[in-house]
């Protein structure tokens, strides 16, 4: 089958083309899947976009015009693509649900431990040769409590490790899974019960009407004073504006961020020779204590492995008129 690759990055390249064996004719294309873009489709039965391409209604239209049958996501999350639009029009979408949960579960608990600990500061200071401690005093995360906002895939590693640095974990899900709690030692609670004890406190909800801005002002006000938050699953679970004001107040003392609600057209890419335009994430970027990747927490071997696999079984299922396990119904 002939699938036109969306926001195509040499990171994932190679991995696509290793899964695709000859089955696929994948035709790579490094711009975004936009109305703009989306000519360049033209000729191919299926797209396989990435986490900040554009499935909305509009440009699913003109793609299903131009005879595309079916979607693959290379990514779990799918609030980028109007899945409820792509049913109306008879196109197929699948995503990969999980591909390596401990990549992204990890990549939290490493901005934890680099923020706590000011590892990007000191490695900073080493190259200038300061060789003082002064100002770079952490905390024990032995102890410490940890709320953890969504126990799925990835937030259950996430309290699993951390339960294994001697934490106490709180947690806030709509769906308690109660057996697993039990055997780490996990407590379930309202969100703010969470908020107002957590000395940290980790997303990982997908975005949804009801966790969008799930973190505001409000909330943001119940925590305790200096709080570490940390955001690795999508942007807008954040209100960035009300972050930074807590951030200003000293009312959160760390930010760790891998997402952000304005990333698409900013993360992934090589912006350095570009003039900033979007001040929100500048002001972000002047304080010490917020430590920013670019959507890198799923970046692993294993991960890159399995999102390409998985992303050509789904191709294979739909080109065979088979059932598909990963598809999205609205
Ligand atoms: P999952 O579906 O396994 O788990 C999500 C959990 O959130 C579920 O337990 C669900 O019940 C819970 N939830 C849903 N609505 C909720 C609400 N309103 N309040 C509280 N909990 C709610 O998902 P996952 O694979 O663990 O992914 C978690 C997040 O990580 C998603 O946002 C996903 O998009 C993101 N993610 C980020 C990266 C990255 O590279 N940064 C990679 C993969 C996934």
């Amino acid at each position: 089958m002939k699938v036109a690759v969306f926001s195509l990055h040499k990171f994932e390249k190679d991995y696509l083309l290793s899964a695709a064996k000859g089955k696929h004719e994948l035709i790579l294309l490094e711009p975004q899947l936009s109305l703009t873009t989306a000519g360049l489709a033209e000729g191919c039965k299926a797209v396989c976009i990435f986490v900040n391409d554009d499935g909305s209604k509009d440009v699913l239209k003109k793609i299903s015009a131009l005879g595309i049958k079916y979607m693959a996501l290379r990514s779990a999350g799918f609030n980028h693509v109007d899945i409820k639009k792509a049913y109306e029009l008879g196109m197929r979408v699948a995503r990969v649900p999980e591909y390596s949960p401990y990549a992204v579960a990890e990549h939290t608990v490493a901005l934890m431990l680099a923020l706590n600990r000011k590892l990007v500061v000191a490695h900073n200071r080493i190259r200038d040769l300061n060789f003082s401690l002064n100002g770079l005093t952490g905390f024990d995360m032995h102890n410490k409590t940890i709320g953890i906002i969504g126990t799925g895939k990835i937030g259950k590693i996430v309290a699993e490790i951390l339960h294994g640095f001697g934490c106490r974990v709180l947690a806030y899900d709509i769906m308690q899974d109660d057996i697993w709690a039990n055997k780490y030692g996990v407590v379930y609670g309202s969100i703010d019960n969470v908020c107002s004890q957590s000395d940290i406190i980790t997303l990982h909800a997908p975005l949804t009407e009801q966790t969008k801005y799930i973190i505001n002002r409000d909330r943001i006000a119940k925590m305790k004073k200096a709080v570490m938050l940390i955001n690795t699953s999508r942007g807008a679970l954040v209100n960035t504006k009300d972050v930074i004001i807590g951030l200003k107040s000293g009312q959160i003392g760390y930010l760790g961020l891998d997402v952000y609600e304005e990333e698409r057209g900013l993360f992934f890419e090589d912006h350095s020779s570009d003039i900033l335009q979007d001040d929100v994430i500048a002001r972000l970027m002047t304080f010490p204590n917020v430590l920013i990747t670019s959507h890198q927490a799923f970046l692993t071997d294993t991960a890159l492995h399995n999102i390409a696999v998985t992303t050509m079984e789904n191709l294979d299922c739909f080109e065979k008129g088979e059932e598909c396990k990963n598809e999205l119904m609205p």
